[in-house]
């Protein structure tokens, strides 16, 4: 009886001419985006949801089989209400996270925007929002039904503003969509910032793996118009008008450059598909900040900006953590516990290093491994081991490489276990 069914089955396809796969049958080719808060102090963490929307166009992965890179300190599920099958997850990390760490959040509580995306369901799924406990735990912060036939979902118009296609050799749901928006360029410095996009770009590609997938990449310049020209430095008691309203001296830190308009930066970013979002500033002073499936924002020109737009990058595409370390770092910084292992794919304290890059190794590598005796090679990318000094502390936690593009400026590149989390995480998008 089953044979006969499967076969009027496939005969029933062979007739239609096309298969439906998995990600048809749960879902449509448009984005659900959930903007909600995520709020609290230093102790405390809620999410509030603010508004559900759909938008027209879904450019990412078009699968429904809840694949699930464990990175990032939240995460987000998707499953099915009836079967409680996972259907879409990801990971994601917040400017929220990193305020909770700050004196202030001893001080007062504050709320913080955040946005997921996902592809609109045909049924009602049930969304879930995670907090990380350790490496394969979660504690939920939100969970609500979206019902597709809502009236009340918003239809999101994407705002009207110019953009450019800089590079698209393949159709979004197979490629990694990169959204470049400019940010303190006023509308008669657009092409300024095209050609600032594309020296992105260049930057970009010139980076393994990144050259190596070049033909995966989509990249998309929206020439989004501020009314001044510049970035805000509040440091130096000057404030611009600008579209997303970024500013350096964030957390009171000169140097680092970011926003909190996350659903202004969103909406000016579903202009086009957009796996992946990166702020491009009009300044040539020294700052940015990249954060894991947030956006990345860099100074467009001047010192060190092409390592400095790939080490960010690395941030919020592939939650690279950084590399680098402070001498005496370990007692100022509390960023990580070396009690713990963290989740970044670069860093291990050694808790659980089978989970990390223990198969890079060479054989009989010592663990932790002594730099080398050549001091030439102190600054090596290349030479895999475990040594001492990641994560801003100088004990504790180890890094994959002497050197390595999220360790200093002066790094020719990643070095191989950064190289292969991007990779998997642009496998990811692109299957
Ligand atoms: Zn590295």
């Amino acid at each position: 009886m089953k044979v006969i069914h499967l076969l009027a089955f496939l005969l029933l396809l062979a007739v239609s001419g096309h298969t439906s796969t998995p990600f048809d049958h749960y879902f449509t080719t448009e984005t659900c985006r959930v903007d909600f808060h995520l709020s609290g102090d230093a102790m405390h963490t809620k999410a509030y949801v603010l508004k559900i929307s759909r938008e027209p166009i879904w450019g990412g992965r078009q699968t429904a089989d809840g694949q699930f890179m464990n990175r990032g300190d939240y995460r987000f599920v998707v499953t099915d209400s009836l079967s409680g099958q996972v259907l879409y997850s990801d990971g994601f990390n917040a400017l929220f996270r990193e305020w909770q760490t700050t004196p202030e959040a001893l001080q007062l509580g504050k709320t913080f925007e955040q946005t997921i995306l996902f592809p609109f369901p045909k049924q009602t799924v049930q969304v879930r929002i995670e907090s990380r406990k350790s490496l394969d735990e979660w504690s939920t912060l939100s969970e609500f039904y979206i019902r597709p036939e809502d009236k009340l979902i918003v239809r999101n118009q994407s705002p009207k503003v110019p953009f450019k296609t800089l590079q698209k050799f393949n159709d979004p749901s197979k490629a990694v969509d990169i959204a470049i928006l400019a940010e303190g360029y006023t509308a008669r410095e657009r092409n300024r910032f095209y050609d600032d996009a594309r020296q992105l770009m260049k930057y970009l590609l010139e980076h393994e793996p990144f050259k190596k997938y070049a033909s995966q990449l989509n990249f998309y310049a929206v020439a989004v118009p501020s009314e001044e020209s510049g970035i805000s430095e509040p440091h130096n008691d000057e404030w611009k008008n600008t579209a997303l309203g970024s500013h350096f001296h964030t957390f009171y830190s000169k140097r680092y450059l970011m926003t909190g308009n996350v659903f202004r930066v969103m909406d000016f970013a579903s202009v086009v598909p957009a796996d992946v979002v990166y702020i491009l500033s009009n300044t040539t002073h020294y700052g940015g900040g990249g954060i894991y499936n947030y956006y990345a924002l860099t100074a467009a020109r001047g010192r060190d900006a092409a390592s400095v737009a790939v080490h960010e990058f690395g941030h919020s595409f592939a939650g690279l953590a950084d590399e680098y370390f402070y001498e005496n770092g370990d007692v100022l910084d509390q960023t990580y516990d070396t009690a713990v292992e963290p989740w970044e794919p670069n860093i291990t304290t050694l808790q659980q290093f089978n989970r990390k890059w223990s198969q890079l190794l060479p054989a009989d590598s010592p663990i932790p491994t002594p730099l080398p005796a050549d001091s030439t090679l102190h600054r090596s990318t290349q030479l895999t081991g475990v040594f001492e000094g990641a994560g801003y502390q100088s004990k504790g936690i180890y890094r994959p490489a002497p050197d390595c593009r999220m360790e200093t400026n002066r790094a020719p590149g990643f070095c191989p276990v950064c190289e292969k989390a991007v990779e998997e995480r642009i496998k990811l998008l692109t299957n």
